[in-house]
């Protein structure tokens, strides 16, 4: 069970879904080598040939935030 840090309430178990290929939470000041690569990013979900991404995310819908425990994916 996960706790919303922001409103205590108890939070959704679900997944978090990419497409085709794998997620990655990449710093704001970084920029993507020639618009296609996003070098040195953390890496969410892992996606095998043909899989989508996928990490294992909690939600809550009163905040409409999503937790993710990078070291899980
Ligand atoms: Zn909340």
């Amino acid at each position: 069970m996960q706790k919303c840090p922001y409103c205590d309430k108890e939070m959704l178990d679900g997944k978090l879904l990419g497409d085709h290929k794998t997620l990655k939470w990449l710093p704001k000041d970084k920029e993507m080598l020639f618009g296609l690569w996003a070098c040195g990013g953390l890496k969410i979900g892992d996606c095998g040939i043909g899989q989508r991404a996928e990490a294992r995310a909690w939600y809550c819908s009163y905040c409409k935030k999503i937790i993710i425990d990078v070291d899980a994916c």
